[in-house]
Parts: structure tokens; sequence; C-alpha cells
């Protein structure tokens, strides 16, 4: 079957990364003859090395920077519903060891065999988020593959990322299975949590979080917290039931603070938190300068400053910001949290930018944490950069 299949040559010299490991080939290291670049956007074909030796099977996008994405090495694979379910299978089965309970990030693109492949599991509903023209392509086999291992009652696409449109394809999200189920309660460090899979941000929920948002909790004994960026109380809530004095929620979406407001009552701690829709840095400046208020915990958790390669040195100065303007909230002794999502700022950069900040808001301190996404979000081994999440957590003096 797939000697069918159409091939793409490498150029002269281009095969040694992906003979090394890694599973992109990028349009300049491809041969574009009129016939590879007349490929449908999203064709499966078979990567080929200058000599014409078969390297895999990739998905070839010829309008996209990252051109072509190893699915398998094996040249002779094929790629259908079995195919996509052995990888689901052994993604599962991974999670469910580490994680225990079925509320995970399922599939985490290359790092689980599936390029472009983003599914996180609330149970029996999953979020599927398909981001190349390849996956777009296959989506009714990985559609078929999630159904024959896990059945789930509830399939969602939420194919809404802006990193579509570099791969030429729609945003839009649909029902793929079952009824629009929102929202949806999930269970985290033994609490529960309110998501909209549907119309919320990304998949509705922040796993990668998780483990950062234990370890924060177990800080917040007796604590007064501030949960900036708290979209629906992943933090927050997480720290009022483990034991925190009171906590604040700043968010600028009201949606996400309505799924907080639900999950402090399911939790039983709505009596001690407060929820203010606000932008967030006028509200940490109102803050410090009308109360002189001070946190024993702040928990700082922005989107992506860094969108781009071109916004990175101004993005980067986002977070020594946030920090001159969180610092000043904590108490003395106090701890503070501070994470970024941009993937193309590495950890020394915002680690950098994190000094700074301490320095404009002439705070002392001590890193005692720099840690990163949850286990469930795996990375493969040559994709470093896609190691998204740095969060450092310090106390300061
Ligand atoms: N800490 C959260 C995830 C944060 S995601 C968790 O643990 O799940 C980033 C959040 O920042 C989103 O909820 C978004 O609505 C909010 N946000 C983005 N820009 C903002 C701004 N300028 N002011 C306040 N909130 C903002």
């Amino acid at each position: 079957m797939s000697n069918k299949l159409p091939s793409v040559l490498l150029r002269a010299g281009e095969d040694r990364r992906v003979r090394g490991g890694h599973p992109w080939a990028f349009s300049n290291e491809i041969l574009m003859d009129a016939e590879t670049k007349a490929l449908p956007p999203g064709s499966l074909a078979i990567l080929r090395a200058p000599g014409g030796e078969a390297l895999g099977l990739v998905t070839f996008n010829p309008h996209s920077l990252i051109a072509a994405r190893l699915l398998t090495s094996n040249p002779e694979a094929k790629v259908d519903a079995l195919f996509f379910g052995r990888r689901i299978a052994q993604a599962a089965a991974l999670r469910d060891k580490l994680i225990g309970i079925p509320y995970y990030r399922l599939m985490h693109a290359e790092a689980d065999g599936l390029p472009g492949v983003i599914v996180d599991r609330f149970g029996d509903s999953l979020v599927v988020q398909v981001n190349t023209a390849g996956m777009d392509v296959l989506t009714p086999i990985l559609l078929e593959a999630l159904e024959a291992e896990l059945s789930p009652k509830t399939i969602v696409l939420k194919n809404d990322s802006p990193v579509r449109e570099l791969e030429g394809l729609k945003r839009e999200v649909t029902v793929a299975k079952g009824e629009d189920v929102d929202p949806i309660e999930l269970t985290e460090n033994g609490a529960t949590f309110v998501a909209d899979l549907s119309g919320g941000q990304k998949t509705g929920w922040f796993y990668d979080q998780r483990d950062n948002r234990r370890f924060m909790a177990g800080l917040a004994k007796d604590a007064s917290v501030l949960d900036v960026y708290s979209y629906s109380g992943g933090f927050g809530v997480l720290a009022a039931r483990e034991g925190a004095k009171s906590v604040t929620c700043i968010d600028r979406s009201a949606a996400a603070l309505d799924a907080a407001r639900q999950a402090a009552k399911l939790n039983g701690v709505d009596k001690i938190m407060t929820f203010e829709k606000a932008e967030a840095f006028e509200t940490l400046e109102k803050l410090r300068g009308t109360a002189a208020r001070k946190f024993d915990v702040v928990i700082c958790d922005p989107p992506a400053f860094v969108k781009s390669r071109k916004d990175l040195k101004t993005g980067a100065q986002g977070y020594r910001k946030l920090v001159r303007l969180a610092a000043p909230l904590v108490a003395r002794g106090g701890f503070f949290f501070v994470a970024s999502c941009s993937h193309l700022a590495d950890t020394a950069l915002f680690a950098e930018q994190v000094r700074r900040g301490l320095r404009d808001a002439e705070r002392t301190g001590r890193i005692l944490r720099s840690s990163g996404a949850a286990l469930d979000h795996p990375v493969h081994p040559s994709l470093p950069e896609t190691a998204y999440l740095k969060a450092l957590t310090l106390q300061l003096d």
C-alpha cells in the first residue's frame, strides 16, 4: 500500500537530523520540485534521503515551514485506525500509571507519536485539537481510533488554535460525538473543578499545572493567597481547600471566573474566596497603591507573553513587568510563584526576566523550585524547545 504513496526527497546533506531522530523536515530542506509543491496539504508521503533511501512516513504540507512531520520510521507501515489506536493505547496506559484517574492530557503531539494532535481526557469526554494539515486529513481515522480504544461519550473537536492558520486550516469548534455536555466537572488533586470543553480556553482546562498547583497548595496553609490569571481556579480553589485563610482570584474572563466560583462552591470553600474580573497589571498596581496589601502567597500564571519570534524581546519584558508589579504584594517570608507558557522564551531567558523584575521591585529572595508541566505532557527528546511551561517558586525576604 505504502509504495503507492508519493515521495518527498530531502536535499543533499539535509537527512542528518531526521536520521538522528528528529521528527521534522523544514520546507527549505526538501527538494520542492513542481510535483512535490503540488501535493495537497496534509498528504501522506514517504520521506526519502537524497540517495532515495526511505526514512519513514510523513504528513506533508508544502505550504508550511515545518513541511514534513514523521509519523513512523517504518515506510511500510499502514496508517489506519489500528496504527493510531496503538499509540493511543500506549499513551493511555502511561497516563493511567502516572495519574491514576482518567483526567489528564492523553496525547501530547510528537512526544506521544501523533504530531499535531492534542487530546485532553475528562472521564468519558475527550477534547481533541488538531493543529496540522496532515492530522486534519487523518481526523476521521483518529476519531475512529479514539472510539475503538476509549468509547468516549463525547468528543469535542476544539480546532480553534491560531497555529492552524500556519497550516492553511480553518478555525472551528465542533462536537464530533455525543451531546454538548458543558460545563463538566473534573477531578484533580482530590478537588472538583468545572470546565467548559467547547467554549473555554484551549481544551477547557490546563492540566499542565497539576503538580505546581499541588505544590503551591502545600505552601498555602493558613495563608492569604492571591491567584492572578486564575482562569477557573486551578491554583486558588485547591489552595483554599488545603487550608488557606483567604484566596483572591483575578482574571479578565467572566466565564473563567464563573467556573472558578462554581468550583469554590463544590469544594465548600466559597466563603473564603473572592473573585475579581479585572486586568492583571492594573489590579496589581491598584493593590499596591491603595491598601498596600500583602499576601503570604502570590501566584501569577499569565497567558503566553511571547507569541512569535519577533516579539521575543517585548514579550519577555512582560514577565519582568509582571514580577515588578507582583513582588511588592508578597509578604516578607512569603512565597511567589510565576510561570511562563511561552515556548519561545527558554528557561534562562525567563529566569533572567524574573531576576530583573525582583531588582526593579527591590526585593530579594531565593528560588525554591524550578518546574515545568506535569508528567502527562511529555517532550520528544529531539524537540526540547516544545517544553513550553517554565515556573519558578521563590521565597521573598
Ligand atoms: N492559572 C490558570 C491558567 C491561566 S491561563 C490555571 O491554573 O488554570 C491565563 C489566564 O489569564 C486566562 O484565564 C485568561 O483569561 C487570563 N488573562 C489573559 N490576559 C489577562 C489580563 N490582561 N488580565 C487578567 N487576566 C488575563
